[in-house]
């Protein structure tokens, strides 16, 4: 692989959260914003990385297919990135359709919440939000918030509803860092832990110890470069790969060419001083 190419390791299409289909969203990323090796990370499900691998390869760019695991540790909600699955794994299938069970579960939950605030038909509308691949998000109750006026942005829709600890926000266990490591490698993927600068701890020394942990179990990677998390993040992550040998990852977090995220490929690459988690995945 050219050193000098254009590295997006993390990205969502309709199969959760984004709003291009992955076919659409590899033409965008390849075509218009010249990203060389691209990785579909949707939440919780392998369902888009057929047809994204397909266009991806069609149009000549190195495909890694992903995932984004769901976690939890304590009270804070975890992002693990799986990259070099294989997306026909029978556990990796089987078991992320559970967890998409109960991401519906959990959205019916939500809508009531919503429906005791009068605010009515949100079962509904997130579903509708979602498209046909359901794997319902906090992001589709946002969207339809927007549509119908209730909030100015997505921003507000997680302050005053959506967001941890906010009055339509339904806790919901994920699997353990563990489990969610063990699922990525019985699938032939690696653990990369996401953003780490998005987790807003309570306490400073909380987020080291995530770290820590995640190596501990066998976590391979670290987001260096994200677009979900300021660049001043950059020296602390690379520290952290050094102390618990992890190889560095970078990728925008892409979900929709709209809002003040970067678009993909447009994240940084990662700095010198770092090896890049692509010298261990399989493409
Ligand atoms: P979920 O997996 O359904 O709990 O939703 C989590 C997703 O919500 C994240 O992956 C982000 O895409 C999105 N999200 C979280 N916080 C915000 C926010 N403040 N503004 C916009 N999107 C957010
Ligand atoms: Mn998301
Ligand atoms: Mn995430
Ligand atoms: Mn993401």
């Amino acid at each position: 692989m050219d050193k000098a190419e254009i590295l997006d390791l993390h990205m969502h299409s309709r199969a959760s959260d984004g709003v291009f289909n992955p076919k659409e969203l590899m033409q965008f990323v390849i075509q218009k914003q010249g990203v060389r090796v691209v990785a579909l990370t949707d939440h919780d499900t392998v369902a888009g990385v057929a047809q994204a691998r397909a266009e991806a390869e069609l149009l000549g760019a190195h495909f890694v297919s992903g995932i984004e695991v769901s976690c939890t540790w304590g009270r804070y909600t975890i992002h693990i990135v799986g990259l070099g699955v294989d997306e026909t794994n029978t556990g990796l299938v089987q078991k992320t359709l559970e967890t998409c069970n109960k991401r519906d579960t959990r959205a019916q939950l939500i809508a009531q919440r919503f429906e005791q605030l009068g605010i009515g038909g949100m079962w509904q509308a997130a579903l509708d939000e979602s498209g046909t691949e359901r794997n319902i998000s906090r992001v589709h109750f946002g969207r339809a918030l927007l549509k119908r006026g209730v909030v100015k942005n997505l921003q507000e829709a997680f302050d005053r509803y959506l967001g941890d600890g906010q009055c339509c926000f339904v806790p919901t266990p994920w699997r353990t860092i563990d489990q969610g490591i063990q699922l990525i490698q019985e699938a032939g993927g690696v653990a990369v832990l996401a953003h780490p600068g998005r987790y807003r701890m309570d306490a400073d020394w909380q987020i080291d110890a995530l770290v820590e942990h995640f190596a501990s179990c066998g976590g391979q990677g670290i987001e260096v470069v994200s677009g979900s998390q300021g660049a001043s993040w950059i020296p602390r992550c690379m520290i952290w790969a050094k102390q618990y040998g992890l190889l560095g990852s970078t990728g925008s977090d892409f979900h929709s060419p709209t809002g003040n995220r970067p678009l993909p490929g447009e994240q940084g690459q990662l700095p010198e001083g770092i090896e890049s988690i692509m010298k261990i995945v399989r493409i």
